[in-house]
């Protein structure tokens, strides 16, 4: 067996190394490389990991080895603004200029901005907020992905491979753990009808059964509280007893009434599922910041914040003053857009509407365009 300090992993990232790989994934074989030259990049890469300082104990260090270990050192790569600044509107009072953030020449740009903002509009006020768009992070996925069987927290669908009925089931444990419990039942009576089919006659071993029974003298409890069992052997005859009285048998090889729903559809049909007939249809996630939903459907964060309050009080996203043309989707409808929005990264009123008629909802795509 091996084992590797985790601590002393991050700190032994071959700097040089790892500086010529991000390099080459920008630059070659991209598309559309940076703006900016790749020696400029390296020498950007390089200030920022090789040439850093820090400050312990009131003394400055020259780091001259490895990254310190949590640091929040960011690279602007490349600014993109993803709306065009505005000029400021008559009817707001403050007014806040996103700036692209490049040390000393953004703080000269700002002021410049805000002087000839204050002459042409004296009476609005305008607050200055240094941006940044692109970081280096955004570029790498730093988690593996969970594989399928492990997600937790999934709603699945399941076909029968006969006669194409659908089940849709949620679970918040593993998915693999859930189609076993549906799976279980069948397998056990596939198994029975064999050993029945085969007439061989089961013959156990001497079994040892456990039995809580009393005991005279003390009893030091153990920390469940529960009586000490002690084990007991059955006899031949005792086995024999077990065999000769069908229903006992019964019992103990056929299982009672199927519980899920697959479990009694096979019970009905004889319809036998596999564990490729399950599918994930949708997967948990942290739910996304009121300002992420904003950037996604382009609105405000304060809209977005207002329709979620609303929603969790009332459950209830219609319009109070009714305007236009009335609604054709339900509260329960707008939810599920709104979950839609939380599984996809960058969702459109079509692939939302494909979504949708898998789950046999029928919106049209006009609907969840006027939604958004
Ligand atoms: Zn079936």
């Amino acid at each position: 067996m091996v084992s590797f300090d985790v601590a002393s992993l991050y700190t032994n990232v071959p700097l040089t190394e790892t500086i010529d790989i991000i390099l080459k994934h920008l630059y070659d074989g991209h598309a559309k490389p940076p703006t900016i030259s790749r020696e400029d990049m390296k020498e950007l890469l390089d200030l920022a990991t090789k040439k850093s300082h820090f400050l312990f104990n009131g003394q400055l260090y020259d780091q001259i080895d490895g990254v310190s270990m949590g640091s929040p050192r960011q690279l602007n790569l490349v600014y993109t603004p993803t709306t065009p600044i505005s000029a400021p509107s008559p009817t707001t009072d403050t007014v806040v200029l996103r700036v692209p953030y490049f040390g000393q020449l953004s703080q000269v740009y700002a002021k410049r901005i805000i002087s000839v903002t204050n002459k042409s509009y004296p009476l609005k006020h305008i607050r200055l907020v240094y941006d940044v768009q692109e970081r280096i992070q955004s570029g790498f996925t730093l988690k593996d992905q969970i594989p399928d069987p492990m997600q937790a927290g999934v709603v699945y669908e399941a076909t029968c491979p006969q006669c194409e009925v659908h089940y849709i089931g949620k679970t918040f444990r593993h998915f693999k753990t859930r189609v076993h419990e549906h799976l279980n039942y069948q397998k056990q009576d596939v198994c029975f009808k064999k050993i029945e089919k085969s007439k061989h006659t089961v013959k156990r071993p001497r079994s040892i059964i456990k039995t809580p029974i009393e005991r005279k003298g003390p009893i030091t409890r153990s920390q469940t509280g529960k009586l000490p069992t002690r084990t007991i052997q059955t006899t031949q005859e005792d086995i024999g007893k077990l065999v000769k009285n069908p229903e006992i048998l019964e019992k103990r090889i056929r299982q009672q009434t199927p519980k899920t729903a697959i479990a009694k559809h096979y019970d009905t049909t004889g319809h036998i599922f596999s564990n490729n007939d399950f599918a994930i249809r949708l997967k948990e996630r942290s739910e996304i910041g009121n300002k992420k939903v904003a950037r996604l459907i382009h609105c405000d964060a304060k809209t977005v914040r207002y329709w979620r309050t609303r929603w969790k009080e009332t459950k209830d996203l219609s319009e109070k003053t009714q305007s236009g043309q009335p609604r054709s989707t339900t509260a329960a409808e707008d939810e599920m857009i709104l979950n839609e929005l939380e599984e996809n990264e960058n969702p459109t009123s079509v692939t939302i509407t494909r979504d949708f008629k898998i789950k046999t909802v029928e919106i049209s795509s006009r609907t969840v365009q006027r939604r958004l």
